[in-house]
């Protein structure tokens, strides 16, 4: 069994993201915590994040997952972009305690020429700032396709950052598919020995969400570009076996494929029935 949805717009805030999700047949999602590129957050609306949580659980809603700005880099050479970031991430975090138990996704950031030991250093520093003993929502970071200065195309990088979060059970992986795949690890011929991999290096359980989305490079190639589920180099074949694997179930596998409305109810509905376990 998985849980399956897309990412989804806020805009119009967290009772409105439900019916969404509803109305594309899905029962997870994702949604960026403010502006993809940065910026304020909306004032919050405590009301529509409790009449939210009370429809997660009339629709048996698995996890959600928050997705972070993408434009902040946790490991910024300026300490000045790194304090915004903390401010940043502590903010979504606070907001997130009014429907707790679901995720925060971010990327790892890029160490931009100071070395990954370096970036791996600022990034754990940012997490331990973050990180509270309390709080009921786990911090994922992103598996990434590894290009340019990007940390987390490597399993190993992964693990060196969450061996130094001082709340390790807060700290979890989320793993996308096209990432994996342009890093090199492959998803389409060795699944059962890239979750094997995971499992040695990282721990399965730590696995906690899926980003499912096709890839329009080959294996290895750092571009993270996405495709809609069978219009790139990892196929529908490849995705089938995936939501059959173990390694997956329970788990929410969320879409981020270039795409509308009839075109993510229909991957929804693919993965769903796929899924035969
Ligand atoms: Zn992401
Ligand atoms: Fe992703
Ligand atoms: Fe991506």
């Amino acid at each position: 069994m998985i849980y399956a949805g897309s990412h989804i717009s806020s805009a119009k805030g967290y009772e409105a993201m439900g019916k969404q999700i509803r109305k594309l047949g899905g029962d997870t999602f994702a949604f960026f915590t403010r502006s993809p590129r940065g910026g304020r957050a909306k004032a919050l609306n405590v009301p529509d994040m409790k009449r939210f949580f009370a429809m997660a659980g009339e629709m048996e809603l698995g996890p959600v997952a928050a997705h972070a700005s993408y434009t902040l880099n946790p490991c910024a050479a300026r300490e000045d972009l790194r304090d915004f970031t903390k401010e940043t991430m502590s903010d979504d975090l606070s907001r997130l305690e009014h429907i707790p138990g679901n995720y925060y996704n971010l990327h790892p950031g890029c160490h931009v020429g100071q070395g990954k030991e370096t970036g791996i250093r600022l990034l754990a520093d940012v997490l331990n700032s973050i990180i509270r003993p309390e709080q009921h929502t786990t911090v994922l970071l992103e598996t990434m396709a590894g290009k340019g200065s990007e940390l987390g195309g490597r399993f190993e990088e992964l693990r060196e950052i969450l061996d130094r979060v001082h709340v390790p059970e807060k700290a979890g992986i989320c793993l996308d598919t096209c990432h994996v795949w342009d890093a090199g690890y492959d998803i389409v011929d060795r699944l059962d020995e890239v979750f094997a991999e995971f499992d040695r290096i990282i721990g399965l359980d730590r696995l906690k969400v899926i980003h499912v989305n096709d890839s329009k490079g080959e294996r290895g190639c750092r571009k993270d570009r996405h495709a809609r589920l069978g219009e790139g180099h990892i196929g529908r074949e490849a995705f089938g076996r995936l939501v059959n694997h173990p390694a997956v179930q329970g788990l929410p596998c969320i879409l981020e494929t270039p795409n509308d409305d009839a075109g993510w109810a229909e991957e929804i509905a693919f993965l769903k029935m796929s899924c035969r376990i």
